[in-house]
């Protein structure tokens, strides 16, 4: 039955950082400084747990279907936006793909970056355009702007993954004003940059912005996203959302976290501090970043060969090679706790 499987499932998918941990793990580090994915090291927020354990009890319910309680917490945060929930922003992604783009419906997409758009655009049958930042990995708008005509949708990340870009709001604007299509900008990484692009939702109607609870919030395993979208599309995305999408714990977990600013602040300033050091301690050049990692170039080394040599020094990173049109010579290390960060200033002069 294996030919009925369609093609595009024929090669590999999303690049998980599995290959390291095995190399690390017979090195003899049960424990390695895990710096591959960009999540926060602290531990998920007492009050998220608190909240998450509480809402056990009615596990025997459906959770509310629209996610409600969560969108009326972070109205209560971040002010009166229209905002819908996902399951991660990567099922956001997926939910917006899917009220947008039929077979053959193109796609606009700034790389090197995110491997997922691509992937969740070609799984719905669309076309991706690729367009090439620039050489210090700023936007070419202009480029960005062309690589949009005749497209549905474009996605554009900032703070980038994995470059660390941030892209100035008056770019976004720029861009903005002369697109015909749908932006779905992902601010992942917003709170760890001094940029907030949140007005701009209220100015155009062609944009969405994706956000998540994986990273400074610290709940990757409870799966939460959310955008900022225009009033008129809200409908629509809730129409195309599977039912239910969001459970009860996941949801009660993310009220929880929202209410902690104090943790938040904390991971904060110890992102802000490594972040300084990784750029000026590891000897290699590392791109300017308003994200909770640095990507960096280890040229003459290859990014493929650096992570398996950290690997066996027990810490994990991750290669950039897999990220289209960046060459091969980058890997990508996020922000750890502080013994994780000695960890690898120590190996990555070794190497
Ligand atoms: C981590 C990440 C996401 C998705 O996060 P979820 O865990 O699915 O919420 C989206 N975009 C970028 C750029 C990311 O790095």
């Amino acid at each position: 039955m294996r030919h009925l499987i369609r093609d595009l499932f024929e090669k590999e998918g999303y690049v998980f950082a599995t290959r390291a941990m095995d190399i690390a793990k017979k090195a003899g580090f049960e424990n390695p400084a895990r710096l591959a994915s960009n999540e926060n090291p602290m531990g998920p927020s007492k009050k998220a747990v608190l909240s998450a354990e509480l809402s056990l009890n009615d596990s025997n319910r459906y959770p509310d279907e629209t996610a409600k309680s969560l969108v009326n917490a972070l109205k209560e945060y971040h002010g009166d936006y229209h905002i819908v929930t996902g399951v991660g922003m990567d099922g956001v992604i997926e939910n917006v793909i899917r009220t947008f783009i039929d077979c053959k419906d193109k796609v606009c997409v700034s790389t090197p970056t995110f491997s997922f758009y691509n992937l969740a655009v070609s799984a719905q049958g669309g076309e991706v355009v690729n367009v090439r930042r620039n050489e210090d990995f700023s936007v070419d708008c202009d480029e960005f702007i062309k690589g949009c005509s005749g497209a549905k949708l474009a996605f554009l990340c900032t703070p980038n993954n994995p470059t660390g870009t941030v892209t100035p709001v008056s770019d976004i604007e720029y861009i903005l004003n002369s697109i015909d299509c749908m932006l779905f900008l992902d601010n992942a990484y917003v709170d760890f940059c001094d940029t907030d692009y949140r007005d701009l939702v209220k100015k155009y109607d062609n944009l969405i912005i994706g956000r998540t609870m994986s990273k400074a919030f610290g709940l990757a395993g409870m799966r939460v996203g959310y955008a900022f979208v225009p009033l008129w599309y809200e409908p629509y995305y809730l129409r195309a959302q599977t039912p239910f999408a969001l459970n009860s714990v996941s949801i009660a977990a993310a009220i929880g976290a929202i209410s902690d600013d104090e943790y938040v602040s904390d991971y904060l300033l110890h992102v802000k501090e490594w972040r300084n050091r990784f750029e000026t301690e590891s000897g290699y050049r590392v791109c300017p970043s308003g994200a909770n990692f640095v990507m960096m170039d280890v040229a003459p080394l290859k990014g493929d060969a650096a992570v398996s040599e950290l690997a066996k020094k027990g810490v994990i990173v991750r290669s950039c090679a897999s990220f289209p049109t960046l060459g091969d010579s980058y890997i990508r290390v996020s922000i750890g706790e502080s013994w994780e960060n000695e960890l690898f200033l120590k190996a990555i002069k070794e190497i």
